[in-house]
């Protein structure tokens, strides 16, 4: 019995339908603020970065994923 369970941990609070609030492009980045929640591609994750930061008491930051086809 060597099979191996995947489970669906942690990490599947973004997934490849999720758009960035700016570009459209894949969202790696999800932040939730006072006034509601954002998704950022990492370009514009970077961009605005300080400001997110500023904003957002929950961020999460899944660009690890990136690298993964
Ligand atoms: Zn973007």
């Amino acid at each position: 019995m060597d099979t191996m369970i995947e489970s669906e941990e942690a990490s599947d609070t973004l997934n490849a339908t999720d758009r960035c609030d700016y570009c459209g492009s894949q969202a790696y980045v999800w932040a939730n603020g006072v006034s509601g929640d954002l998704l950022f591609c990492r370009h514009h994750f970077l961009k605005s970065e300080e400001k997110i930061r500023d904003w957002a008491f929950e961020i999460i930051d899944e660009a690890y994923k990136a690298n993964q086809k």
